[in-house]
């Protein structure tokens, strides 16, 4: 058997562990929400396990928390019958950070305190919060199926180490024990524990209780019982009726299922009925994530059957186009046993994701159709941070593309501001008389869209133009050729038609310029030969000479440089 063992932190532990204690601070009750969301995770885990091996769950069938403290020794504990660890895993689960984007996120840290308190609130910091307000933590686990003999501690004061070592364990699951620093006695007290369970772990739906606390009249004093009780409403959440949740708890259980630390944007939760019956509760959260653009990454709804936890991210209940949604699900008719595979195939889930996507895109529609000023803020957040990810679905699914069209928000001539503000809505609703074209420039930036030559007669006949310039924005173009009956073309294609948009005499007075300088084009077309597929006069312009375009079939200049760009 392994003796006692010292072993360092990875070097990004320790890099957050100093950055958290010290930006943390002023919000230092989280840890409990922390350590509680942790054992609520393990409690899932449990049963998940034991879908197949009941064996697991021993004499001991009844899943809670208990939270319990000790005035003389200074210490709070929190305790948990769920999955516990084996000591691999309290080595790779407790010594290292594990999460995705964990990259990215500490790529971000500027060194600059304030702002790197903001960055990591968007992070998370789940175990290593217990910091915050412990000098020590000891952690005693032992994982379910394992012996009494097979326990592990891990012991740390949150710098530079921490120890594992083998113990003795009689029970099964995880004691979080925080030895806490000085100055945190105010902790030390059921009333403020109990208020900040309240505040931030009402939702969770296994019990977390406490001792009982009685007035004892003749000593004088509270007296802490023998006897238990719960705490929190201890029911799921989503299971409840949409009245008696608050916007509290719904912040905090979206905090719990998404280990996002702001509040989310908006959401919608709803019990559907009929073919397929299951809960959802889904969030739009009000930032993107550090890993938005990472191709392995899975969604961000967790998968419930008949209220037991199935799995995390289970891609296959979004598509990928709203793949930043966070939530739950809770199947009535999907088998407990269901794999990642079986979801791949299952017509309910098929049924499940078609009903989720019409949800979120009308809790989206909600917030870009109000009038309330509060709701349109929200959405140009939602646009800024999310808008390149939603403009995927036009091309991905064909079946809600108009109603996605709608929620599309460009940058346009109208105000020559790189804020993407104009619905193509809003573009027809001022188009000229005669105008049957909604017209578009892409460009790699917005200076450059704006600057763009083939702007100028739009800008001369006061035309509208929209300016696109990320990266998806031709590519989805492909797909989104019209928009209510109105073509969208790009003003730098081929022979461009205005239209009614040209008067009588204007298009004269080009037929006779084409006339007289027909020559001349000739004599080009001879001397730029293989260079260029055709020489053309344009009135296009006002105050350059001359401009390349795109043939009418061919990929645009932007789209051939984006393409070169990623190496095809
Ligand atoms: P996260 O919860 O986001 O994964 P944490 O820092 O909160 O990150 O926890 C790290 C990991 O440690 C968890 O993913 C889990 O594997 C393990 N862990 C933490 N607390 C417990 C617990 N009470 N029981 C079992 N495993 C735990
Ligand atoms: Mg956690």
């Amino acid at each position: 058997i392994a003796e006692k063992e010292t072993l360092g932190f990875q070097a990004e532990v320790k890099q957050l562990l100093q950055l958290m204690i010290h930006s943390l601070y002023s919000n230092k009750e989280i840890f409990l929400r922390e350590l509680i969301s942790n054992a609520s995770d393990a409690a899932d885990k449990l049963r998940f396990e034991a879908i197949n091996n009941d064996a697991l769950y021993g004499n001991d069938h009844e899943l809670k928390i208990i939270v319990s403290f000790d005035k003389d020794a200074k210490t709070i504990t929190i305790s948990d019958n769920g999955i516990g660890m084996s000591r691999d895993e309290v080595i790779s689960h407790l010594g290292t950070i594990a999460k995705s984007g964990t990259k990215e996120f500490f790529g971000k840290l500027s060194g600059d305190q304030q702002a790197d308190a903001a960055l990591i609130g968007q992070f998370g910091v789940g175990f290593y919060s217990g910091f915050i307000v412990a000098e020590r933590i000891i952690v005693n686990t032992r994982r379910a199926g394992a012996f009494a003999s097979e326990g592990v501690r891990w012991e740390s004061c949150g710098e530079g180490d921490y120890s594992v070592e083998p113990i003795e364990k009689t029970n099964r699951g995880t004691d979080v024990i925080l030895h806490l620093r000085d100055g945190e006695e105010e902790l030390l007290s059921s009333w403020k524990l109990k208020s900040v369970i309240r505040k931030y772990s009402d939702h969770i739906s296994l019990p977390i209780q406490m001792r009982k606390e009685e007035w004892d009249a003749e000593k004088n004093e509270q007296v802490i019982k023998d006897e238990f009780e719960t705490i929190n409403q201890a029911s799921a959440l989503w299971a409840r009726n949409k009245s008696d949740v608050t916007q509290e708890q719904y912040d905090e259980f979206y905090k719990h299922v998404s280990h996002d630390f702001q509040a989310p944007l908006t959401l919608t939760h709803n019990r559907v009925e009929g073919r397929s019956e299951y809960t959802q509760l889904l969030y739009v959260p009000s930032h993107a994530p550090f890993d938005l653009w990472d191709r392995n990454k899975r969604g961000g709804i967790k998968l419930y059957v008949k209220r037991v936890f199935i799995m995390d991210d289970a891609e296959q209940l979004m598509p990928a186009y709203l793949r930043f949604i966070k939530g739950v699900i809770d199947s009535n008719d999907l088998p407990l046993n269901v794999s990642r595979e079986i979801l791949q195939e299952s017509r309910d889930v098929k049924v499940i994701r078609e009903g989720s996507t019409k949800r979120v895109l009308g809790m989206l529609e909600e917030l870009a159709n109000a009038d309330e000023q509060e709701k349109k803020d929200k959405y140009t957040t939602f646009w800024k941070e999310f808008g390149q990810v939603l403009k995927e679905g036009i091309g991905e699914d064909a079946t809600n593309k108009d109603r996605i069209a709608k929620l599309l928000r460009f940058a346009s001539t109208a105000n020559d501001s790189g804020e993407q503000t104009t619905s193509l809505a809003e573009y027809v609703s001022r188009m000229k008389e005669g105008q049957t074209k909604i017209y578009y420039v892409a460009g790699d930036n917005f200076i450059a869209a704006k600057n763009s030559p083939h702007l100028e007669i739009f800008r001369k006949k006061g035309v509208e133009v929209l300016l696109l310039t990320d990266r998806v924005d031709e590519w989805m173009l492909s797909f989104l050729t019209e928009f209510e009956g109105k073509e969208l073309v790009s003003v730098a294609k081929g022979d461009l038609d205005l239209g009614a948009l040209e008067d009588e005499a204007e298009k004269k007075e080009h037929e006779e310029t084409e006339t007289s300088y027909k020559d001349l084009v000739e004599k080009m077309k001879t001397a730029l030969g293989e260079k260029a597929k055709d020489v053309r006069i344009t009135f296009r312009l006002t105050d350059s000479p001359a401009c390349l375009v795109a043939d009418e079939n061919e990929l645009s200049g932007n789209l051939l440089r984006m393409l070169k760009a990623a190496g095809q």
